[in-house]
């Protein structure tokens, strides 16, 4: 083929072949033009930024070779993740093969239908030239697979052919990192909001009416580009798409600079002839709000510890309650403030966060600072002990932003808000953002590890460094009730159900009854079960999660139950002293008298202006879940 200049290669270069898509391998070709005198080292990283644990995503690659213009060199594995070429004479060349069949949005994942992947599970990083710009040559399947796929990615195009397959660029490894691909048979459509373009696509079999999400989204994305930028009201890119893929059943999200990658169940999905909304739109609604605010709030704004990302291990911060918690917090807000949800349906999302949070022990151990922190060990590696030891910086951390949020509102008289901190922080550490051709990011600055206190009191004139502290690195209960009287909304908390209690979670496998939490303090704690007891018997008769349900609600709080269970197939007997339910189940409600603090903290579109969503539980909470990043 001719070269012309727009078609010229970078000192990096990849080309991307879904060469098997029934084996779900990529065959990959990587060409560095000036490699490093004493051998060229590559590595992929150990994870994705927005998934803050180690994944290891070199274990899928299944074959690696290297050459030069001579012939075959040899390339040693130094770790588990890094390789080293031997030295070249010219341009190194290094073919390797990756398997793909991950079906998150973390990964890569490949077969006959379509393609997706993130840089970071199949670009080796050529170490020492990751500002180098790249190209990135995307090739279609072999066309006894397809012959009509098509690509959607942000990627800048440098040359594309038909259905998208062709040249791209990248300004460096970390922005090659940011633009996930898809490949396949999609459906899509654009939509204009915030002076950008927004695409959205569906992969995956469904009947999506997509007019209607692009109806109920494009209001979100304004709303979001406003708050950031009231003069303007412009977003930070021209371009935004939503890479949805539907699945059977299935929840995830995952952010980037100018897209977002999200997993859902394709019933969330609206389809021709929907009148209502579901719950579960609701909740994609909420998945699509929280990750395209991201693009402000986490890919913008980043913790100085993500400037730059090290690919190769932990980045520690103990910020992540302000970049998820407060993403977490506005996700919800913006639907409401956009009238894509009623008030009162917001309330009842909100109440259910409350509660969340109140259920587990975990929020009285460990500070969403600490949470933070030890993420990558703890809130994505939950187990059994995790409701006793660990609180999630999603919920709790949402929660803070609303305190604050509240608490500033309530002191200025609803001159000042969380919001003048996000714009003030945007202004200083997102908006001088470098996007292609602007280096690597190295040149942005982040929010400091302890910079948010003085930074809110700049921008809102309130200073609550003393409450920070307690509710950021202490783990004292959160004031909410006292902070929401002055909106004219009242929290309250009662039992989930009125019956005694045990003190743990079940679930079980086939027809087995078993303790998945015990709560550390509760009934079955104190009497010493354990999580893994498979529980057979209570007071002599056979128990399954009905019948246990049944017959403690014939109980009353202090009397003793003689429990059976196995474990380690030995049976045990446990005299189990019941406790009275604990009120953790909040509800909020708004008084019926105008509130011109509430009307400024939720919004000032009508009621009625926009269908309502329906209201009820919502089928899956994010916070509750780590699919959601
Ligand atoms: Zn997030």
């Amino acid at each position: 083929m001719k070269r012309t200049a727009s078609r010229a290669t970078e000192p990096v270069a990849y080309r991307i072949v879904p060469a098997d898509p029934h084996g779900h391998l990529f065959e990959v070709d990587l060409t560095v033009a000036e490699p490093a005198a004493e051998g060229q080292r590559l590595a992929l990283p150990a994870w994705i930024p927005g998934s803050y644990m180690i994944r290891e995503f070199a274990r899928h690659i299944v074959r690696i070779e290297a050459r030069d213009g001579r012939g075959a060199l040899r390339i040693d594995k130094l770790d588990k993740h890094t390789w080293r070429a031997a030295p070249a004479r010219g341009p190194l060349r290094v073919s390797y093969t990756v398997y793909a069949w991950d079906l998150s949005v973390r990964a890569a994942h490949l077969d006959a239908t379509h393609g997706f992947f993130n840089a970071t599970s199949v670009c080796l990083r050529v170490i020492g030239q990751e500002a180098q710009p790249c190209t990135v040559d995307l090739e279609p399947p072999p066309a006894s697979v397809a012959r009509d796929w098509k690509v959607a990615t942000t990627l800048p195009e440098a040359g594309a052919r038909r259905g998208g397959f062709g040249r791209y660029r990248a300004a460096d490894y970390d922005a090659l990192a940011d633009h996930p691909v898809e490949m396949g048979r999609f459906a899509s459509i654009a939509f204009e909001a915030a002076g950008a373009t927004h695409e959205i696509v569906v992969t995956g079999r469904s009947d999506v009416d997509l007019e209607r999400l692009a109806r109920d989204l494009q209001p979100v994305c304004a709303a979001q580009a406003a708050l950031f930028e009231p003069r303007t009201k412009r977003a930070p890119f021209d371009r935004y798409l939503f890479l949805t893929t539907a699945v059977g059943d299935g929840y995830g999200g995952l952010e980037h600079r100018d897209s977002t990658a999200l997993l859902c169940g394709r019933n969330d999905l609206p389809w021709p002839g929907m009148q209502e909304s579901t719950d579960g739109y609701r909740t994609f609604l909420g998945l699509a709000s929280h990750e395209y605010f991201h693009a402000w709030h986490v890919k913008r704004i980043k913790p100085a510890a993500f400037v730059p990302y090290d690919f190769d291990r932990e980045a520690y911060t103990r910020l992540l309650w302000i970049f998820e918690g407060f993403t977490s917090y506005y996700d919800d807000l913006m639907l409401v403030r956009a009238g894509a949800i009623s008030r009162g349906d917001y309330l009842k999302a909100l109440a259910r966060t409350v509660s969340l949070v109140q259920r587990a022990p975990g929020r009285t151990v460990q500070s969403v600072a600490e949470s933070s922190f030890d993420a990558w060990i703890k809130y994505y590696r939950q187990d059994e002990n995790s409701p006793n030891s660990v609180v999630s910086y999603y919920a709790k951390g949402s929660l803070v932003a609303l305190a604050i949020d509240l608490a500033v509102r309530a002191k200025t008289g609803g001159r000042a808000s969380l919001d003048d901190a996000m714009r003030l922080m945007w202004e200083r550490y997102g908006r001088d953002f470098h996007a292609p051709g602007g280096g690597p990011g190295a040149m942005q600055r982040g929010l400091p590890e302890e910079a948010f206190p003085a930074l809110l009191r700049e921008a809102t004139g309130v200073a609550l460094d003393p409450a920070l502290a307690r509710w950021v690195d202490g783990t004292a209960e959160l004031p909410l009730a006292k902070l929401l009287a002055p909106f004219g909304v009242t929290l309250a908390f009662a039992p989930a159900d009125p019956a005694p209690t045990l003190g743990i979670r079940t679930g079980g496998r086939g027809a087995d009854l078993s303790i998945t939490t015990a709560y550390s303090g509760g009934a079955a704690h104190r009497a010493g079960l354990s999580a893994g007891d498979v529980l057979v018997a209570c007071d002599g008769l056979r128990i399954d999660e009905k019948a246990l349900k049944a017959l403690l609600s014939r109980r009353k709080p202090g009397d003793t139950v003689e429990v059976h269970a196995f474990r380690r197939d030995e049976l045990m007997r446990f005299a189990v002293v019941l406790d009275a339910p604990a009120p953790s189940e909040a509800s909020l409600t708004a008084s019926t008298a105008d509130n011109a603090l509430r009307r400024g903290w939720l919004g000032h579109a009508p009621a009625g202006a926009r269908p309502a969503l329906r209201s009820g539980a919502r089928a899956r909470p994010r916070t509750a879940r780590a699919g959601a990043a």
